[in-house]
């Protein structure tokens, strides 16, 4: 028989993590299940580098580092976390309890739920070349994570938009060289001073070209191969060639649904009792799209969670006084 959980929250994201701990805060039992290997949503996913001002307690903090920080904080009340797996389903059980299906066919059992998927899931568009198996894991990447692994490196953008800009500006800083590949002559939905920039860096253009190959051993990756044979050094390839996303369909659960977001009630409860939304999946009036929001929500979230399944818990506690030994 499988463990039922008091929570189970959709969504790694910032707000999903927040919900998790807070829900720890709550002594409720937790479960966070995201479809990405990797925890932190889009924080992670699209600005890892970049620097995010609008985060209380924060004078500028990198993506990377606040997703950290959210991580780090969840992980103290250890919930348990479940990566590579996609929610397909919700089912209400006659008790009130709820069973949630992924994609692969494994089932998780709820008391409570709260979906933090934003607005679905997405993936990046994949490098074309024969040898990406080979070097996929270690050296070919589609996020700019951990940013210290370049220090020193020979780094190849492939990109023709201005993320791909981003990145090789940011690693430029870092790294011993960097070039940007684009396989046409303009970068997409860019600034004519993303391009200014780019052009006045070290940065090395290569437009009309693509890469054609990938060169090096067992252990490492040396370089790569362009569609025109130039051959260029390089130990890591970052790839940000347009991304496939594939919007939750919130109906298929039982979820009522406006432009694909969960409208919620002030305690952020939607349609279906005992299932709450949270961070960039839901909707009410004047709602802002923001990591900030996200937080707040996941508490009303959370605190409505631990009333469904005990009315008579308190409507909100505080850390200073649950946490009395610091
Ligand atoms: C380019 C850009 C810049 C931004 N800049 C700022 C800024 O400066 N300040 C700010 O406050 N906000 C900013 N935002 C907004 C902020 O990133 C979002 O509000 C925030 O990341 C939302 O977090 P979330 O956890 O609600 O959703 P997401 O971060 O979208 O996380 C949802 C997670 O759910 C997972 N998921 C989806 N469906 C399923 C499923 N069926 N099963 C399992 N897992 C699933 C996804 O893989 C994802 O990891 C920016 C957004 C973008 C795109």
């Amino acid at each position: 028989m499988k463990e039922q959980f008091d929570l189970t929250i959709i969504g790694g994201g910032t707000t999903g993590l927040y919900a998790a701990f807070y829900a720890g805060m709550r002594n409720m039992k937790t479960k966070v299940i995201e479809y990405q290997p990797g925890l932190g949503g889009k924080v992670s996913f699209f600005y890892p580098e970049k620097k995010i001002y609008d985060v209380g307690g924060f004078l500028g903090v990198t993506g990377e580092e606040l997703v950290h920080r959210v991580e780090e904080q969840a992980g103290s009340i250890e919930p348990e976390i479940v990566t590579d797996e996609k929610v397909k389903s919700i089912e209400k059980q006659v008790d009130g309890s709820f069973i949630l299906h992924s994609e692969d066919g494994n089932q998780h059992l709820s008391k409570t739920v709260i979906v933090a998927s934003g607005l679905g899931t997405f993936d990046m568009k994949p490098l074309n070349v024969p040898q990406l198996e080979k070097y996929n894991q270690k050296f070919i990447h589609y996020t700019i994570q951990n940013i210290k692994q370049y220090e020193g490196k020979k780094a190849v953008v492939v990109s023709d938009s201005r993320v791909g800009i981003d990145w090789a500006l940011a690693l430029e800083k870092i790294a011993k060289e960097v070039h940007i590949i684009n396989h046409s002559q303009e970068f997409k939905a860019v600034y004519e001073q993303d391009v200014e920039r780019l052009e006045a860096s070290s940065v090395r253009i290569h437009r009309n070209t693509k890469v054609s190959g990938l060169e090096g051993s067992e252990t490492e990756l040396t370089g790569v191969v362009l569609e025109n044979r130039e051959r260029l050094d390089a130990e890591h390839v970052l790839v940000y060639e347009g991304l496939k996303i594939e919007k939750s369909l919130y109906q298929e659960w039982g979820l009522e649904t406006e432009k694909g977001r969960i409208p919620v009630e002030m305690n952020m409860g939607t349609n279906i009792e005992g299932i709450f939304a949270a961070g960039d999946a839901a909707l009410y009036p004047h709602k802002t799209m923001l990591i900030a929001s996200g937080f707040t929500e996941a508490m009303t979230a959370v605190n409505a969670a631990k009333s469904y399944i005990d009315p008579k818990s308190k409507s909100q506690v505080y850390s200073t006084v649950i946490y009395k030994h610091s």
